[in-house]
């Protein structure tokens, strides 16, 4: 008998651990994958994105019943073994309530100032690399970034010039990756060209295994099961408590028990474990009597594109900046467009998707020597519509459309026109490569099991406990009542902090 079940060892669930491992309360760590092996591959984009390697072989399923292959990693960690650690918080605004053109973002029930003390001591576990008073749009803080931020190489710091010189503010993308430009000597990172989207070989990314996992298993009360798949939560008659979790693993069915359980499964597989949890006291899935566990599931609107210009671009490691000056509209636009931010190095491997099928390497190979790679991202608002199911073999459906693409269509637009307004290296609009990312990439998944005040419209307290059970949460990715534009890792993160404050 534990004191504490964690379920999933991601960005939330790896950090409770982490958090409550000092409580010597006896800590069980449920993960369904293993720690993601250091091998040559880490590296290798064509293993990465050709090959798939590190994804899920799990398949799941639109509405309609065509096969959907997620992105999702299944790893201790989580999705930080794969993230680009751009840590960003959510601005002040965002915790308010917004207009979209296509409909209103939600309020938070607590505001950004409930969440600042946590943002910053997840700046500090996660030692995020940044810059105070740079981004247009950031709230309030005091404290400076635990680390200085992390500099452009040339090419890019052109590209960043090019902007200022334009009028723009782009700033420093703080980042959790362990690059010490004072001492180059003992850098544990090598500011390597695979990072974003891959593993690091070298474990000196900020993700959940390195920074918390690991700390957290010195600990002799916290205990950790790999290839510990959660099938289904139990409760007692009443429905109030959960009485254990069913694991499988390696073949067997195992029961494990505690007087409490912390779902951090990722926002989509946190709602379908709570729905393959029904029974008779909760017939319509665990804590779902308000019918809103796996709806509202967000993951941003997100484009990714390259822009190919006529100078190489011989930079490594490039998602060093950012520009907000369009999140929440433009002169032309009064409302909310996004964020746009560097992408990792443009590899062969990741043009291979978008290009005709008889596209000679060699040509890819040119075209990623030249491109640089954005990745814009726009507010997704909450639709009960957009929701998280399970098949009648208790497989993941999911459906998701958008309501808000004219902000984001006019910000990539808008990215093009500044990019081409900068100087002449870029090539003609037609070498700009736009994708938008599909039902698959659901790397910002959130929204599935909201919390708030009231029960009828939220499955979580404001301590993320569900409303109808006495000893379950969930602190992952799942609580936020809307995303901003964002990348939710370090919410995530800090609210686990939050949670795990309570729990103590
Ligand atoms: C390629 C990529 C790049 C990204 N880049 C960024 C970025 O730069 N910045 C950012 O903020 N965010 C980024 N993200 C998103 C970020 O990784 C996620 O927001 C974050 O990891 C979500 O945390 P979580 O705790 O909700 O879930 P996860 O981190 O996904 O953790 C969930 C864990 O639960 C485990 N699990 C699932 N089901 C079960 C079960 N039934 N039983 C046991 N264990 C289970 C999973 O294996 C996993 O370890 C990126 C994601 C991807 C894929």
């Amino acid at each position: 008998m534990y004191d504490l079940i964690i379920i999933g060892s991601g960005a939330g669930g790896g950090t409770l651990a982490y958090a409550l491992a000092k409580t010597g309360k006896k800590i069980l760590l449920l993960e369904r994958g293993g720690f993601l092996p250091r091998e040559k591959e880490n590296w290798d984009a064509q293993a990465v994105f050709d090959d798939n390697r590190y994804k899920t072989k799990e398949v799941w399923y639109t509405e309609g019943g065509k096969p959907i292959h997620p992105g999702n990693h299944y790893f201790v960690g989580g999705n930080t073994k794969m993230y680009g650690a751009a840590l960003l918080r959510l601005t002040e605004r965002d915790f308010e309530e917004i207009e979209h053109k296509g409909g209103i973002s939600p309020a938070w029930p607590l505001k950004y100032r409930d969440f600042q003390p946590y943002y910053l001591a997840a700046e500090r576990l996660y030692q995020v690399r940044g810059e105070r008073g740079r981004d247009p749009c950031a709230g309030f803080e005091s404290a400076p970034y635990p680390f200085p931020a992390v500099p452009n190489e040339p090419r890019i710091q052109k590209i960043f010039d090019g902007f200022e010189k334009i009028g723009h503010r782009p700033f420093p993308m703080p980042l959790g990756i362990h690059w010490r430009e004072d001492d180059r000597i003992n850098s544990a990172c090598i500011r390597c060209d695979t990072c974003d989207g891959f593993p690091c070989l070298v474990h000196a990314k900020s993700d959940a295994e390195v920074m918390c996992v690991r700390p957290a298993l010195e600990h002799p009360n916290v205990t950790l099961l790999t290839h510990a798949h959660a099938l289904r939560l139990l409760t007692d008659p009443s429905g109030k408590q959960i009485t254990g979790v069913e694991v499988e693993r390696e073949g067997k069915i195992e029961l494990y028990q505690a007087g409490t359980y912390v779902v951090s499964c990722g926002a989509i597989n946190s709602a379908a474990l709570l729905l393959r949890s029904k029974n008779a006291a909760h017939p319509n899935g665990l804590a779902n009597r308000s019918d809103l566990v796996g709806r509202n599931y967000m993951c941003h609107i997100n484009t990714a594109m390259l822009a190919i210009c006529r100078e190489s671009n011989t930079s490594h490691y490039e998602k060093t900046f950012g520009l907000n000056d369009f999140y929440f509209g433009s002169p032309e636009w009064n409302y909310p467009m996004g964020h746009i931010q560097l992408l990792g190095n443009p590899k062969k491997a990741m043009l291979r998707e978008g290009a005709p099928g008889w596209t000679p390497d060699l040509i890819l190979e040119k075209m990623a020597d030249h491109a640089v790679g954005w990745w814009i991202c726009s507010e997704d608002l909450p639709d009960l519509n957009n929701r998280v199911t399970l098949n009648a073999k208790g497989e993941i459906v999911l459906r998701h459309q958008t309501r808000c693409d004219e902000g984001h269509r006019r910000l990539v637009e808008k990215l093009k026109e500044m990019l081409k307004k900068m100087d002449d290296t870029w090539l003609p609009s037609s070498l700009f490569l736009a994708m938008r990312i599909p039902i698959e990439g659901v790397a910002h998944q959130v929204g599935t099991c909201r919390f708030g005040t009231d029960p009828k419209t939220s499955v979580l307290d404001l301590h993320c406990k569900a409303h109808e059970i006495d000893n379950l949460y969930v602190v992952d990715g799942s609580f936020f009542p809307s995303c901003g534009a964002l990348n939710p890792a370090l919410t995530i993160i800090a609210n686990a902090l939050r949670v795990a404050d309570h729990l103590k």
